[in-house]
This record gives structure tokens, C-alpha cells and sequence, in this order.
């Protein structure tokens, strides 16, 4: 087990965030247990860290521990693929601190269907299952058969099943295990979850092709929607998509200390070119091609300092939903009650506040909206988590007074209050 000094600012993907008093890395299952264990058993703050892509970190010190499991092994116990429900399903266990999209690369390669649009989210398999991550058309909980977790309060291991994890629209048990109310941390069990998950085991098709299942995807693939394309194809369209609104992130971290190791070598290597290709064609620069990639991948990308989309989509009642202007997106959805609710769309409200890609609060901010995309709050350069918390609030307020909605952060806000 490592213990190194660090801070939040350098093992987010927004970059900010204080001083971390005591930051381990457990290469080993019984290790990520015990040191849970002796934190809880000493009461101290406690947050189990991934690609600490989904959280906001304040600037003061954080007078506890930091766990970050080192263990990142995919096994797959029955590559022979049994028919189930006349389907070849391959049951696959990937560690809790394996990189996201370390594990999508690796179904795609082994011929495997069902993760391939959720290609290029930041992150690890382990936070994968706490928000139900999502894009274009899928949803990780649409794979997951169980969730090996340690479960902080009874003290335990503990196999739940897909079906008893309370997936939603990004929640699960895990993470409402964190708060009472939206954003409103709970006493015990914040800022990580009741069950600190271990491994998950998927169940995917064996299957190279997958269906495209996003209208924004299928244009891009020149296809329908409901079309079957190989699962390269469409991982390497969902990739080109995300780069181009900045909502993959930057690269060049795995060459920091503090994330140097946390992610498979030849998919950095891809990450960085692709990244550095995509900055060489905006610069039109003339220098040559060889040494242009070399230098763009050491040029930080600041769309991509960001938590990714920052605000929930809000799901309003009936009656809320009424008072939106008539050309508001609305989408039916399911109130926490079971009732039915509307979802709309967190991005059109920013933008119809008046708060514009590029935003920032005053004219030399280092926080800003991304350039790119409406829902993602960037870190420019040597922004604090201050400046970006007065941005998110800025946003909030704003789009409160224009539209009676209040917005939820999606990330977990860490020492500071976003209500
Ligand atoms: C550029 C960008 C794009 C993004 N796009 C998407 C998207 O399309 N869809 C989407 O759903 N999300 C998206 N996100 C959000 C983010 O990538 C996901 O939420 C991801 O699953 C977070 O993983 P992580 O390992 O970085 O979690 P972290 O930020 O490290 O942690 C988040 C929470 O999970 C908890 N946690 C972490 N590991 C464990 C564990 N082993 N056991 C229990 N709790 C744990 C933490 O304690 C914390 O509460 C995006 C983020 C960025 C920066």
C-alpha cells in the first residue's frame, strides 16, 4: 500500500481542491477493506476516490483519509460463452479501481456487446455503478449482474444483484446511501457511499456488432437509430462525438504523478494522439505533423478540466413542468414518489438564462462554462474550487429566477454547499 501527499487538485479531472491528509492506494482486496475499515473504526472523513472525474473538492485541507483502489484486473471466468435465453452471454468481473474505459476497450476487443456506448466516460468501474453512468443510449446498469461490495455498516461483504441496486436516472442505493434530501449530504455516509464496491461482474452478449441507440450517434454513423454496427465502429464514433464538446477527459493527467499508472498504457497512447490530432487540426498550425502531435499532447485541453455535465437534468412535477416556456424539452419521467414527472433539460435552461458556452462571472475568471458544451463548468487554468462553486452558483440563481427550477449538481460537492 502507497501513501504519497497529494491534494484533490491533482487526482480530479477538474483540477481543483485541498490538501489530502492521509491518501492510500490498496493493491489488494483485504487492503481496500482494512483501510476502509480503519478509517470508519477511527471516525475519520473518509472518500474512496476513482478517476475523481465526478467530484467537486473544496480548497481547504481535507483532515482525513483517501482510498484509492490500485487494483484493476478483468477476468473473464467463462469465455466459452454459455447460451442463456438462446443468447451467448460471457459473464465478466472487473476490479473496482479498473478505468472505465480500460474495461470498454477490453469487451470490445474480446468480440463483447452492451458497454460500447458508454466508450470514452472518465472514471472507474468501481463509481461506474454508484451514479448509473450513462450516454447515448445506454446505461451501465443494463449490464450489471452483481456488485461485490463491503458494506460499512454491518461490517461485511456482500454480493447485491442488478435488481437491488436501486438503479435510476444516474442513482443508485450507493449513492442515495450519501444524502437525505437532493444534495444535502447525510451524516454518516458522505462523501462516499454505505458500500464501497469491490468488483462488479457484467453480464454481456457475445456479439461484435451492437445497436445504435442515439440519434446524435446515428448521424454521426450516417445510420438509423436501431441500426447493428460492429462495436468498434461505434465506440470509435461515440469517442469522435465526445471529443468534439470536450467531454472526454484530458489526456495528458496520466502523465502527472499522482494518475501515472492508474490507466492501461497503449489506451493513454491512443487518448493522447487522438486528443493531440484533434488540437492540431483547430490550430492549423505549420509546423510539422510528428512534432505537432508531441507538442498538442502536452497542451492541457481546458474544455476537458470539467466533472463532465455538472447539473442534472431536473425531473419536475406535473404542475412545475406546466410553467416551463412551451418550447422547453420535456420528456416523460418518474417522480422519487413513483409518480409521474417530466424531465427536462438542464442545458436549455442555462442557455435560455442567458448563460452561454464560454460564460464565465467576470471577464478574468478562471472558471467558465466549457466553450463547447452549456453543462460542463471548466477549470481554465489555476481556477480554485471557489471560482468554480461562485460560477455553479451564478448558474443556479440564475436559472432559478428565470424558470422557478433550482438545478442539482451531479458531481459529489465536497466541503461545499451548492443547495
Ligand atoms: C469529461 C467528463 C465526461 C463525463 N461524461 C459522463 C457521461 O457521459 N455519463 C455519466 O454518467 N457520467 C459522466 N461523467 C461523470 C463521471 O465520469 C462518472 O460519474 C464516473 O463514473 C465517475 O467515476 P470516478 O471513478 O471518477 O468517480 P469519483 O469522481 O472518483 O467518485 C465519485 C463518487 O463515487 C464514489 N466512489 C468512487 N469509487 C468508489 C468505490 N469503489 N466504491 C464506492 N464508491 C466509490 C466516490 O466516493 C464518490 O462519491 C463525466 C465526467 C467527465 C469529467
Amino acid at each position: 500500500m502507497l501513501t504519497i501527499m497529494t491534494s484533490f487538485a491533482d487526482i480530479t479531472t477538474i483540477g481543483v481542491g485541498g490538501h489530502i491528509a492521509r491518501f492510500l492506494e490498496p493493491t489488494s482486496r483485504v487492503g481496500v477493506i482494512e483501510a476502509v475499515e480503519d478509517a470508519d473504526a477511527k471516525g475519520l472523513p473518509l472518500c474512496v476516490i476513482g478517476g475523481g472525474s465526478n467530484m467537486l473538492v473544496a480548497d481547504e485541507p481535507f483532515n482525513g483519509v483517501v482510498i484509492r483502489d490500485a487494483r484493476r484486473r478483468i477476468t473473464v471466468p467463462d469465455e466459452a460463452a454459455p447460451v442463456e435465453n438462446g443468447e451467448r452471454t460471457v459473464h465478466i468481473n472487473a476490479e473496482a479501481g479498473c478505468n472505465w474505459d480500460d474495461f470498454v476497450a477490453f469487451t470490445v476487443e474480446l468480440g463483447l456487446e452492451g458497454v460500447e456506448g458508454l466508450s470514452g466516460i472518465p472514471g472507474t468501474v468501481g463509481a461506474s455503478v454508484v451514479q448509473n453512468i450513462g450516454a447515448y443510449g445506454q446505461e451501465v446498469a443494463s449490464t450489471v449482474e452483481t456488485v461485490e461490495v463491503w458494506d460499512r455498516k454491518d461490517k461485511k461483504t456482500l454480493e447485491i444483484a442488478a435488481a437491488d441496486m436501486g438503479f435510476g436516472y444516474r442513482m443508485s442505493k450507493l449513492k442515495a446511501s450519501m444524502y437525505t434530501a437532493p444534495a444535502t449530504p447525510a451524516a454518516d455516509f458522505f462523501p462516499t457511499p454505505r458500500y464501497v464496491v469491490l468488483s462488479v461482474t457484467f453480464a454481456l452478449r457475445h456479439s461484435a456488432t451492437g445497436t445504435v441507440g442515439y440519434g446524435q450517434l446515428a448521424k454521426a454513423l450516417g445510420v438509423e437509430v436501431g441500426d447493428r454496427m460492429e462495436t468498434q465502429t461505434i465506440r470509435n464514433a461515440v469517442l469522435k462525438v465526445r471529443a468534439a464538446k470536450g467531454m472526454l477527459e484530458d489526456a495528458g493527467r496520466y502523465a502527472t504523478p499522482a494518475m501515472a499508472g492508474t490507466k492501461r498504457t497503449d489506451q493513454v497512447a491512443i487518448a493522447q494522439r487522438a486528443q493531440a490530432a484533434q488540437q492540431n487540426a483547430a490550430s492549423a498550425s505549420s509546423t510539422p505533423s510528428d512534432e505537432r502531435e508531441e507538442l498538442a499532447a502536452l497542451t492541457p485541453d481546458y474544455n476537458r478540466h470539467s466533472c463532465g455535465s455538472f447539473f442534472m437534468n431536473p425531473i419536475l412535477t406535473l404542475e412545475a413542468a406546466a410553467t416551463l416556456p412551451a418550447d422547453a424539452p420535456r420528456f416523460d419521467a418518474t417522480l422519487p414518489d413513483g409518480t409521474l414527472g417530466v424531465k427536462t433539460s438542464a442545458a436549455w435552461l442555462i442557455d435560455h438564462a442567458g448563460f452561454h458556452k464560454g460564460f464565465t462571472v467576470t471577464a478574468d475568471a478562471r472558471a467558465g462554462l466549457s466553450t463547447l458544451h452549456t453543462l460542463a463548468l471548466t477549470n481554465r487554468g489555476g481556477a480554485s474550487a471557489a471560482d468554480v462553486a461562485a460560477l455553479a452558483k451564478t448558474v443556479q440563481d440564475g436559472v432559478e429566477q428565470a424558470f422557478g427550477v433550482r438545478l442539482i449538481p451531479e458531481p459529489v460537492v465536497i466541503g461545499i454547499d451548492l443547495r
